[in-house]
């Protein structure tokens, strides 16, 4: 039987390149598809940032304009009753606060794994790239990554297997009354 989730929210998965923020979020996603929720959608960095926001680069102010133009559309899609799941790096605080401000329901995810381990993941080959120099800003080597201080949910990819991260998303969902069994 079809179900929608009992209200709106905006999961916003945010961590370093490599953290586990798409693998988790599409591992969520799926949980949620497999128990027969609707009105559930996933907003992506790399797919983001090929059209919605493909004029931008990685400064600072490119990457608050990133999250700026996103934060509008989970804004929209969660006021007509969608679950968002977000998947950005979104390195500054700042920028985190004013999702959080502007978007009800907003659940930050903390994709916690530490540097060297994305950095041995390498999923994308980009830590490399980024340590010889060919890709300036990178957040984490040559740009900052501030750590959310305060998180709704703490993933810790390093420690946990994907379906024990996944859960516990939907296990904070269902404890906060976004889903009911
Ligand atoms: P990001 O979206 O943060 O850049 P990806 O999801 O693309 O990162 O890559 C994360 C990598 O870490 C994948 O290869 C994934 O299989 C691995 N991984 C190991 N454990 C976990 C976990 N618990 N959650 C998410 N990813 C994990």
């Amino acid at each position: 039987m079809k179900k929608t989730p009992n209200t709106w929210f905006v999961l916003w998965f945010t961590g370093l390149s490599g953290a586990g923020k798409t693998t988790s979020a599409d591992a969520v996603f799926q949980k949620l598809k497999d128990m027969w929720y609707e009105h559930i959608d996933r907003l992506d960095g790399d797919i983001v940032r090929e059209s919605l926001t493909k004029d931008l680069g990685f400064t600072k102010a490119d990457r608050d304009l990133n999250i700026a133009r996103v934060s509008f559309v989970a804004e929209i899609l969660s006021r007509n009753g969608v679950g968002v799941l977000s998947t950005f790096v979104s390195p500054y605080t700042q920028a985190r606060q004013n999702l959080r401000d502007k978007c009800t329901n907003y659940i930050e995810v903390f994709v916690n794994a530490p540097l060297a381990e994305c950095e041995k993941r390498d999923v994308k080959g980009l830590y490399q790239k980024a340590r010889d120099g060919i890709i300036p800003n990178f957040t984490g080597i040559s740009d900052p990554y501030e750590a959310p201080e305060n998180p709704e949910i703490e993933l810790r990819t390093d420690l946990e297997t994907v379906e024990e991260s996944a859960q516990k998303v939907i296990d904070y969902l269902f404890e906060n009354n976004y889903l009911s069994k």
